[in-house]
């Protein structure tokens, strides 16, 4: 049996990962310190055979006993809000963090995949972003916590890869979404979901120009599954092209959810990026994949997933003014 190592393991798509690698039939090792991620993600795995978790920070030495022939390194704090909250330890998991599944890949010499992510281009200058722009960051900025520790991941495992022969792939990911985001991580999508079970306004910041484009999470996890089994180490934008502005999609929510919210506007965080939209040639053409889930269908699933959280998680309190985080 192939053993696969994830960490990130009781986050939102690190969990999903778990899942789909246990059904195709790997033993799966999940990794997490739960800094952002929740139990009840992994909660149905706890008495699988082909489960073993460990809690541990992977900014500290990752040990692990006998044979491994992969690691997907997903842990990282992911929402803005919560990397601005937590600056610290993002920049530590993204770059010390990485430099330890590297040692341990290479010690293995198992294939290693990391979560890299869109915000690599920053707030970016060309569109749709293809894989050869070089992003528009701000090392300095609030985000620059999150980007500058993603971009720095990138380099090192190139280096690993280049230096030592390490099997490595990168993912860039765009917004994702489904079931299992934490309601009140801050993310525009259970926030609007939330929003809306409570019966509050819809909180959009700034005008509500800037565009998304949403991918739903069994896309990501098939895009991530199919470039793992490729034979391409440079990086792959994995996300969905359909482009919406935060306006409509608020006006969007609003309908699917059949609510009568109204929408109010707030202070637009600094260095959000104004328009997004991967470009997913190259990832058509290398791993013969696109998304198959449309907005509609894929939110549906998400606020069903949401409607039936218990109620101390959908009032759960744990920003009280987002802004207030991300202002410089
Ligand atoms: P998440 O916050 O739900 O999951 C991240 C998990 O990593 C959490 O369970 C957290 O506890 C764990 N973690 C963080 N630091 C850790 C550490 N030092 N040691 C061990 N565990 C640690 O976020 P997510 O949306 O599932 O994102 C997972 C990965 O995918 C991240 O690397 C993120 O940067 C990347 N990504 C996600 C998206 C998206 O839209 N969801 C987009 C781009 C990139
Ligand atoms: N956003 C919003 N209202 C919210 C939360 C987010 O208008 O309550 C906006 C945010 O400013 C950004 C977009 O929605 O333009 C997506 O934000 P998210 O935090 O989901 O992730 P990002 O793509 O910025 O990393």
């Amino acid at each position: 049996m192939k053993q696969v190592l994830i960490t990130g393991a009781a986050g939102f798509l690190g969990s999903h990962l778990c899942d789909r690698f246990i059904s195709e039939g790997f033993f799966v090792i999940g990794m997490d310190n739960f800094i952002t991620g929740d139990e009840s993600n992994i909660e149905h795995l706890s008495n699988n055979p082909n489960f073993k978790f460990i809690n541990h920070d992977v900014t500290e030495f990752v040990r692990i006993e006998g044979e491994l022939d992969y690691i997907l390194h997903f842990a990282s704090p992911a929402s803005p809000i919560d990397y601005l909250k937590i600056p610290i330890q993002t920049l530590k998991v993204g770059s010390l963090g990485t430099h330890n599944l590297l040692g341990l890949a290479k010690a293995k010499k198992a294939r290693i995949l990391i979560a890299s992510t869109s915000e690599v281009y920053g707030d970016p200058l060309i569109h749709p972003q293809s894989e050869d722009y070089y992003g528009n960051v701000s090392t300095i900025g609030p985000r620059g916590v999150y980007d500058e520790a993603k971009r720095f991941q990138e380099s090192i495992t190139m280096a690993y890869h280049r230096f030592h022969g390490l099997e490595t792939r990168i993912a860039r990911i765009f917004n994702t979404y489904g079931p299992r985001m934490r309601l009140n991580d801050g993310r525009v999508i259970p926030a609007f979901m939330g929003q809306a079970l409570r019966g509050e306004d819809l909180t959009v910041f700034g005008d509500g120009h800037q565009t998304r484009s949403f991918c739903y999470v069994d896309d990501q996890v098939e895009g991530i599954y199919r470039l793992l089994f490729s034979d391409y180490a440079y990086p792959v934008n994995i996300g969905n092209p359909d482009e919406i502005s935060i306006l409509d999609f608020a006006k969007e929510i609003i309908s699917l959810t059949e609510t009568n919210q109204k929408i109010i506007f707030k202070e637009l965080p600094t260095d959000d990026p104004l328009q997004r939209q991967p470009d997913i040639s190259l990832a058509r053409k290398l791993l013969n994949w696109e998304p198959k889930v449309n907005r509609r269908e894929g939110m549906k699933k998400t606020f069903e997933s949401f409607k039936e959280l218990p109620k101390e998680k959908l009032y759960k309190r744990e920003h009280k003014d987002f802004t207030n985080h991300i202002k410089k």
